[in-house]
């Protein structure tokens, strides 16, 4: 980790101090290189004039072994190298090389400039020694004319070497400074690690779950407000982790006492959770991870998820399974899923068929006392004194009465028990035409009248008496609770259902009972609907008989008049 990060951070770095120190160092040597140069070049230049005027007498009279051994004992003498060259460039002699070997010097800068009478110096390589040198040549001239040139040559070598320590010193001190960096870099580099490393291990541990890892730096630099934070953050990870564990700790313990079965499914259908009460009702021990119908084969339970996946709305349905009865509600989660509760409700539909078999029986027992009663006060009646005679009437009227509730009470549990509707096609004007010869009388005698109103034929399938049995009902209300007026029966039919409406112009039912009629011996004005024969049934058993057929029942009313419509699917 240490070294990486020294090498990431300064190996890049380093090699550009080395490349900038070993460029800075190679520019100083070539600037000095060519200052001296340059100042050398300047004084050999003079040099190279006072050589050419002394080689002159000489080189007049072409008295060349004597310009020759002079050459020779000038540059013993002087360490000079020493070229005389004539006007047409051949080298006559050169003390430090074979002159016959020597090609034609007419090329050379410094001679072509000594020819036309200028002293020049030039900076080149030498072939013939192999190394730089510093050429100045000067003119020789007899009689005012130029018959040659007088070169002085210096080894640059020679130079250089005096700026080696110069260079060497330059070099250490720049190591010693590169070194020094390292230093610095290589401690810099330690604290950034040993920061990361207590970070990273901390970091390793709380992603391994450890949320109690905390990050405590010696060093007091950038990563401190970093460790800081870090701290912070597992802290609080730390806590709210704990809150979720609770809250979870506390939502299982609820899942688990509750009676009810509890299932959450995902949006293919598979299980995701499910609680101890599913489990007994299932009997199964594993039920996560598997699909709803694996564990729930009732199509009942299948369509009811379905239906509440498509509408997004919450169902209710009934299931039976294992002979046990459930009340099922599914309601669609916000995201993709849907929650199923099931609620045992088999005791409360027994404790409901014991107390329809005891209503159904208690009511069949009563029927025949009670018809007896009244028989025998109809036979009393006449055989007795007009006083007499009233209270035999009171019981008379109080058995029919009695008679007429036992009748209804009857009539509610049968359709309570739920059997089959003995379905067929229905005509419904001939069906309230068949009603209508009932009441004839009744509404003559109260001076009402009835009319069929078919704004279009109607067929549909019913149970016929149960059917008439609703439209009786219905018109005996009618005719019960209306004065003066009529009554009108109205056959009309939507997309969907036949409407048939029973209107009368009677009192009609105050809006704050309307919604109760339909319970059961709920009565609007009790003495009234006592003296007029009613039981509160009537209402209840229409409305049961339309649910029986998919169908509702409703009703609209004000003091001119009630209106009820049966709307029956067509
Ligand atoms: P009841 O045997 O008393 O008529 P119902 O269940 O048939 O019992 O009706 C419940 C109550 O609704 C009645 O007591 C009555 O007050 C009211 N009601 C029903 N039909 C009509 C109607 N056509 N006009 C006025 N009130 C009505």
């Amino acid at each position: 980790m240490k070294r990486n990060i020294l090498r990431r951070l300064f190996g890049g770095f380093f090699l550009l101090v080395l490349a900038l120190i070993v460029i800075f160092l190679a520019a100083l040597f070539f600037s000095l290189k060519n200052n001296s140069a340059r100042l050398l070049g300047g004084e050999y230049k003079k040099y190279s004039e006072a050589l050419a005027a002394s080689f002159a007498p000489r080189l007049a009279v072409e008295d060349l072994s004597g310009l020759r051994q002079q050459a020779l004992a000038l540059s013993q003498r002087a360490q000079w190298r020493l070229t005389i060259i004539s006007a047409d460039g051949q080298v006559l002699t050169d003390t430090a090389a074979d002159f016959q070997t020597m090609e034609n010097h007419f090329t050379r800068p410094e001679f072509l400039a000594a020819l036309r009478g200028e002293s020049a110096y030039a900076v080149r390589y030498s072939q013939t020694l192999g190394e730089d040198f510093l050429y100045a040549a000067a003119p020789v001239y007899a009689g005012g004319e130029i018959i040659g040139a007088a070169r002085l040559s210096l080894s640059l070598r020679r130079v250089t070497v005096l700026f080696w320590p110069l260079i060497r010193t330059a070099l250490f001190g720049a190591l010693f400074f590169l070194l020094l960096l390292f230093l610095l870099a290589f401690r810099l580099a330690r604290r950034i690690a040993s920061s990361l490393d207590s970070l990273e291990q901390a970091a390793g541990r709380a992603a391994g779950g450890d949320l109690t890892a905390r990050v405590y730096l010696d060093n007091d630099d950038e990563f401190r407000p970093l460790a800081e934070k870090f701290n912070q953050m597992a802290a609080q990870l730390a806590g709210s982790l704990a809150q979720i564990r609770r809250q979870k700790t506390e939502l299982e313990t609820i899942l688990a006492s509750l009676p009810h079965g509890l299932l959450v499914v995902d949006g293919q259908g598979r299980l995701k959770l499910s609680n101890k009460s599913l489990r007994r009702i299932t009997g199964a021990d594993e039920l996560d991870g598997h699909f709803y119908w694996e564990i729930f084969r009732e199509a009942e339970f299948g369509a009811l998820l379905k239906q509440a996946a498509l509408d997004g709305q919450n169902q209710v349905g009934e299931l039976v399974k294992s002979g046990r009865h459930y009340t099922v509600l599914v309601s669609p989660l916000p995201e993709d899923g849907l929650v199923v509760l099931l609620q045992d409700i088999t005791e409360t539909r027994e404790l409901e068929r014991i107390k329809r078999d005891f209503v159904a029986n208690a009511a069949h027992e009563l029927r025949t006392p009670l018809t007896a009663i009244k028989g025998f006060a109809e036979t009393l009646e006449d055989e007795l004194s007009a006083e007499q005679k009233h209270y035999v009437t009171v019981i008379k009227n109080n058995a029919e009465r009695l008679i007429n509730i036992v009748r209804d009470i009857m009539a509610l549990s049968e359709l309570e028990t739920g059997q089959a509707l003995e379905k067929e096609k229905i005509n419904l004007k001939t069906l309230l035409a068949d009603v209508q010869n009932i009441f004839a009388a009744r509404l003559k005698e109260k001076g009402l009248t009835f009319s069929i109103i078919e704004e279009t034929p109607v067929e549909i399938y019913g149970d016929i008496f149960k059917l008439q049995q609703v439209f009786i009902n219905l018109l005996d209300n009618a005719v019960k609770y209306t004065e003066k007026g009529g009554v009108t029966a109205r056959i009309a039919k939507t997309k969907t259902h036949a409407v048939v409406s029973v209107e009368d112009t009677g009192s009609g039912i105050p809006p704050a009972e309307q919604s109760r009629i339909f319970e059961r011996f709920y009565v609007v004005n009790k003495s009234r609907s006592r003296a007029l024969g009613g039981t509160g049934l009537g209402l209840s058993i229409v409305k049961h008989i339309a649910l029986l057929h998919n169908g509702e029942v409703t009703v609209e009313s004000s003091p001119r008049g009630s209106k009820f419509s049966v709307a029956l699917p067509l």
